[in-house]
């Protein structure tokens, strides 16, 4: 008996569970430590080496694990072949990422590294959805086309879109789009889930960059202003998967007039087209936010004023999200990264005054470690982590009896 499972009434139900978990716990113990032999991973396992064998052989034939020439070792004892993660002809995952002002597409192999990625830039705003979602299938094709030329097997595709999703697909509501109710659920071949952007940045912050922490909040600057909130490890997406809108949180409820229908949205403070709009900066309308970046390097007074409005706006919304949640850490995405350092103090000085423990608990503020491609990436990756938790959905159905 492995695992407290005992075999008795629903026998073969609970075979088809033990020999999941058992193919699970084998390909997780290669992608922490690659090439390891089969022996090693019965040691690190606990299972036993026929056992391992046996997983190894399917998850060899079903192309997720690959053999590798042993590494010469001194000592007694042939070394055994090393296996590690299928990244040469294996699946691969296809993260897709429309926005409002670009669109992106990423390739990562089974072991996470980025294996094609394209960015197409252009304002989306009024463009017929249909148009746009063309758009992103032929940047899907050619990703494709890119993995097959590599070996690999495009497995799936997760969409991130600036927006509320429902659980079918359907983009609900993507103000700065202008998009409502639009069906985005089959304009690509094969499976696809389609999510809200900073729900896959904030993902593809925790498994592919650094965060630093389990509990953080994720805060997506882009046109609109998004959220992912990570906790104990894993996304908070809240009742019916909207959870984030921190862009329409309330800064000041008699402000300007938002897209969504409210005054004073942190959008209107914060936003790309608040801090890119005209007025007495040296930043033009139509820059981009490199120009931003450079206008603050060189201390141009407008734009420095334009930032400290924005982070204390920002200050403000996020202060209330940590009295309210308790993460000890900020991640600031998207446009928000390569600000940081411009963000941060006043952003830093709202926790100070607002987060009622902020005293002797410091809440850390940092850019993300994946800059601005942390949705298309951790929309990739989450095709791949699927793969990982439930491999034995990849491999042929095992024979009745097999561990
Ligand atoms: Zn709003």
């Amino acid at each position: 008996m492995i695992f407290g499972i005992s075999l008795s009434a629903d026998v073969p139900v609970r075979q088809a569970s033990l020999r999941q978990h058992n193919l699970r716990l084998v390909l997780g113990q290669v992608a922490l430590v690659s090439p390891q032999s089969r022996a090693d991973i019965a040691a690190a396992t606990g299972l036993t080496r026929a056992t391992v064998s046996t997983l190894v052989d399917d998850l060899v034939s079903g192309r997720l694990l690959r053999e590798v020439s042993p590494a010469p070792r001194s000592g007694a004892g042939r070394p055994g072949v090393g296996l590690v993660l299928n990244d040469a002809d294996g699946p691969a995952g296809l993260g897709l990422e429309i926005n409002v002002d670009y669109l992106a597409a990423c390739v990562l192999d089974l072991a996470g590294a980025v294996r094609h990625r394209e960015i197409q830039p252009g304002d989306r705003r009024g463009v017929d959805p249909a148009t746009v979602l063309a758009s992103a299938a032929a940047l899907a094709s050619r990703a494709v086309l890119a993995a097959e030329d590599q070996g690999l097997t495009i497995v799936g595709t997760a969409v991130a879109v600036p927006g509320l999703v429902s659980p079918d697909g359907t983009i609900r509501l993507a103000p700065n789009l202008g998009w409502r109710d639009v069906d985005a659920s089959g304009f690509t071949p094969g499976p696809l889930t389609v999510e809200n952007e900073a729900n896959l940045a904030a993902l593809g912050e925790l498994h592919h960059g650094s965060p630093g922490s389990a509990d953080f909040l994720y805060v997506s600057g882009e046109i609109g202003i998004g959220a992912g909130i990570v906790l104990h490890g894993s996304l908070f997406r809240g009742a019916r998967g909207w959870s984030g809108e921190l862009g329409h949180v309330a800064v000041h409820p008699d402000g300007p007039a938002c897209r969504c229908g409210a005054h004073g949205c942190l959008e209107q403070y914060a936003g790309q087209e608040a801090l890119l709009s005209s007025g007495a900066s040296a930043v033009s309308p139509g820059a981009s936010v490199a120009d931003l970046v450079s206008a603050a390097e060189r201390g141009d007074p407008a734009t420095l004023a334009r930032l400290s409005t924005a982070a204390d706006a920002l200050g403000v919304t996020i202060a209330g999200v940590i009295n309210l949640l308790d993460v000890d850490t900020v991640v600031l995405g998207g446009i928000y990264a390569p600000l940081t350092p411009w963000l941060r103090p006043g952003i830093e000085a709202q926790i100070a005054d607002r987060v009622l423990t902020a005293a002797w608990s410091p809440v850390r503020v940092r850019p993300a470690g994946l800059g601005s491609n942390a949705a298309v990436v951790g929309a990739a990756g989450a095709v791949i982590r699927a793969v990982h938790e439930e491999p034995a959905a990849w491999l042929v159905p095992a024979s009745p009896g097999k561990a």
